[in-house]
């Protein structure tokens, strides 16, 4: 990094005993998310030469592969360039705050000798710091230890194979490190950008590890480190085996909402250490960087994981089972609301990550349907299914993971497990209808004491998750599209069959007028309250860079918005069974937040 501001990373590979010839390669995409991102497109001046500086001849084989003609030298020395300028946890960046990147899009891989180990040494611009859950190399410093002793700027790191290198991320620059322990293992926090209280973070994410530690029976690697970085307005997450990245708004530790959304993120990829690390889809086994591979399972990798993100929170007892239970009204409003969850099973889903839901467009809510959305819902009726027979959703994991953590998980595996628990006819017939079939999950919320109520939107950003104001007043009037959140009033959406979409109104139309007065989102809304659902709506909108006029017919609105209420006297084995789910009391009727 010798000029960081250029966004160039400087690598070097050397490989001993190249023999008379080796490919290179770049990885095309990198495991965690489903997407050719075609990495080599930012390689620039790739070269070759021996030990004694004498060229290599390299010829260009494809898009991301490399032949070098090393004629029997002992060592061949290839260097190149990545530019890398693109801030998100599954790319490369670098510039002069500092320099970070996943392996997958600067480090190649030797055909044929991914499977050697690999040393790794990082030399960083002056007073920057290197961060990585690589084990240091013998001389190297250790790079979770926020106040090690100075080994010179010498940043060396051992690989077990390519595997673990490019699955091990690495940070560097001045940013601050929190070190804590649990089980004896180190663990740290590595935080780029100003604004966060990095001490409590740590605090809390050492009981998130604590917790899943216990929920799994141990920690099973030797180190964890959580890169973060903070930024305006992105958030995601990717898992590694013993790291995982986290982007997280600037303002995503205030208010204790937001920051408990932070730190569901955060227990998200800690859980996949080993719901899809340490248990793999056996069709990623070995992982080919080459091309896409296929698995029908993802709804279980993050649909589950993503029903443990949330529950985790509140048996940690770092956030309250009424948010908890506000959380599942929302999410199963908006499956309520998608008319591709008709149209695509969970396994089509998966299959299709790669061009479906790594691409959404306006049309993929009439069209998909989310494996981590509609997962999550049907891991929690999965979960209340194996409870009614004794077991629970953490026993299936567990069992899952002690049986197939070598070969990988068989695309058969989970049903199978199942049918062990609740019998075959009834595994077929739930995995028919939630992950082969497209029919509404149907769940059994009544032995925890829980009913499933439905009301209809009371605003355009009503997400449901709670009552709603008592009704009163005049009925609106059904539109059927969504809004961007811009401070432009544009559609973003138009459900199928609705209002909207029989009047002809598009995905990106920006509304200026009604009835030609100017509307913003709460007049927009005053005006459907007013029409009413036998109403209608002269909508002016720019379509592109024209006016055009859009009369609406309104209609009834669907009562599409749902929520979670505790039964009205619960018996003491509803309040039991709830408490042995969430970790906490049955909430009183009524306390919605
Ligand atoms: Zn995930």
């Amino acid at each position: 990094m010798p000029e960081p501001h250029g966004h160039l990373f400087h690598v070097e590979l050397a490989v001993e005993q190249p023999g008379d010839a080796i490919v290179l390669a770049l990885p095309v995409w990198t495991p965690g998310s489903y997407l050719v991102r075609e990495f080599a497109r930012h390689v620039e001046g790739f070269a070759a030469e021996d030990a004694s500086a004498r060229p290599l001849e390299v010829e260009r084989l494809d898009k991301h592969r490399f032949r070098v003609a090393s004629r029997g030298a002992p060592l061949a020395r290839i260097r190149y360039r990545v530019f890398a300028h693109e801030l998100t946890v599954r790319t490369c960046h670098l510039d002069g705050s500092h320099g970070f990147f996943n392996g997958a899009g600067l480090l190649l891989y030797a055909e044929g000798r991914a499977r050697e180990a690999h040393v790794l040494e990082v030399v960083p611009p002056p007073g920057w710091r290197v961060s990585t859950a690589l084990a240091p190399a013998p001389g190297g410093r250790d790079p979770l230890e926020p106040a090690g002793p100075d080994t010179g700027g010498r940043w060396l790191f051992s690989a077990r194979d390519y595997d673990e290198l490019v699955d091990s991320p690495v940070e560097i620059g001045t940013h601050e490190l929190a070190a804590f322990s649990v089980h004896g293992k180190p663990h740290a926090i590595a935080l780029w950008g100003r604004g966060a209280d990095l001490g409590r973070l740590a605090g809390d994410a050492r009981t998130i590890v604590e917790h899943f530690a216990g929920f799994m029976g141990g920690l099973p690697y030797e180190r964890y480190l959580f890169i973060v970085h903070l930024n305006a307005s992105g958030r995601g997450g990717l898992e590694h085996a013993t790291s995982s990245t986290l982007l997280v708004k600037r303002t995503g530790f205030f208010p204790r909402d937001a920051y408990l959304e932070t730190l569901g993120l955060l227990a998200h990829e800690f859980l996949h250490v080993w719901n899809v690390k340490g248990l793999r889809p056996a069709a990623l086994v070995p992982y080919d960087y080459a091309r896409e591979q296929y698995t029908r399972l993802l709804w279980w990798f993050e649909g589950v994981t993503s029903y443990y993100e949330e529950l985790a929170l509140v048996r940690a007892r770092l956030a309250d089972p009424q948010r908890y239970l506000k959380h599942l009204g929302e999410e199963l409003t908006a499956l309520a609301r998608l008319p591709g969850a008709a149209k695509m099973s969970l396994e089509e889903a998966s299959l299709t990550a790669w061009v479906k839901f790594y691409r959404p467009d306006e049309n993929s809510p009439n069209s998909a349907v989310s494996y981590y959305q509609k997962g999550e819902l049907v891991a929690l009726a999965l979960d209340l299914m194996l409870r009614g027979s004794g077991s629970t959703l953490e026993d299936l994991l567990r069992a899952l993971y002690r049986r197939h953590t070598d070969g990988g998980l068989p695309e058969d595996g989970v049903e199978r497990a199942v049918a062990e628990v609740v019998g075959r006819d009834n595994a077929r017939a739930f995995f028919d209808r939630h992950v082969r079939g497209t029919g509404p999950v149907a769940m059994d919320l009544e032995p925890v004491g829980l009913t499933v109520k439905r009301r209809r939107a009371q605003a355009f950003d009503d997400k449901g998750g709670t009552p709603g104001k008592a009704e009163s007043g005049p009925q609106p009037g059904w539109l059927g599209a969504s809004l961007g959140s811009g401070p432009k009033l544009a559609v973003s959406a138009v459900r199928e069959g609705s209002p909207a979409w029989r009047a002809g109104l598009y995905a990106d139309d920006e509304i200026v007028a009604e009835s030609g007065f100017r509307v913003d989102r709460a007049a927009l809304w005053d005006r459907l309250c007013e029409r009413g659902p036998q109403g209608s709506l002269q909508l002016t909108v720019f379509r592109r860079d024209e006016l055009v006029q859009v009369p609406v017919q309104l209609a009834e609105p669907p009562e599409d918005t749902l929520w979670l209420e505790p039964v009205e006297t619960p018996t003491d084995a509803q309040r039991s069974a709830f408490e042995a789910w969430c970790g906490a009391s049955l909430p009183a009727r009524g306390v919605a937040r």
